[in-house]
């Protein structure tokens, strides 16, 4: 886990699950459209979450490229889930944008609902096929663009499933940070 300031909060970068960060108040979900149990981030978000999570979900259903709703965690042990539908890569354009919107999204749906940390996945980089590389980049400009305008989000962790992963979004993380 490597943790850096920026203008007073705390940005992290871990390895490990996202379903599995008690310390968070507000996870995020790699979503589909129709907010429903699958595979990768968003399998186990609604294992753990138990089936009561897809059935509140039903009603925040159908989510579009970029969109961010807001859920309970249920079993889950952080207070919200907030979801986010990424763009499939090449498919969904302008894909940059679209996913840059996802974390923009999401950190004024937390500031809206008064949520001080939030844990995100790298959304996109699994079967939507997303490059690591370019979905880091994006995730960082984007939440180091928003969080200086944020009163109440003041902890943002990206939590990463494989090493490699976490090497490319420390390295982007300081690039990102030395670029201010
Ligand atoms: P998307 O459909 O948005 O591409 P995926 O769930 O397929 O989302 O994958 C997004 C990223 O999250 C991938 O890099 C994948 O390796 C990673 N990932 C898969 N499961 C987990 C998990 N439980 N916690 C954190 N990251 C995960």
């Amino acid at each position: 886990m490597s943790k850096r300031k920026f203008h007073g909060a705390i940005i992290e970068c871990a390895q490990g699950d996202i379903a599995d960060q008690p310390d968070m108040e507000a996870i995020v979900n790699a979503a589909n459209a129709s907010l429903k149990s699958g595979g990768g981030v968003t399998g186990a978000i609604h294992r753990a979450a138990g089936p009561a999570l897809e059935q509140e979900c039903r009603k925040l259903a159908p989510l579009f490229p970029g969109q961010a709703v807001i859920s309970s965690a249920h079993h889950l042990p952080n207070r919200y889930v907030i979801h986010c539908l990424g763009p499939i890569y090449r498919v969904d354009e302008p894909s940059e944008q679209l996913l840059a919107l996802c974390y923009r999204n999401a950190l004024q749906l937390a500031e809206d609902n008064g949520i001080q940390s939030i844990a995100f996945p790298a959304i996109s980089t699994g079967v939507f096929g997303y490059p690591p590389t370019a979905a880091a980049k994006i995730a960082c400009m984007t939440v180091l663009d928003v969080l200086p305008h944020l009163a109440t989000v003041h902890h943002v962790r990206f939590v990463l499933f494989s090493l490699d992963d976490l090497r490319i979004y420390e390295q982007t993380l300081d690039e990102s940070i030395k670029n201010k």
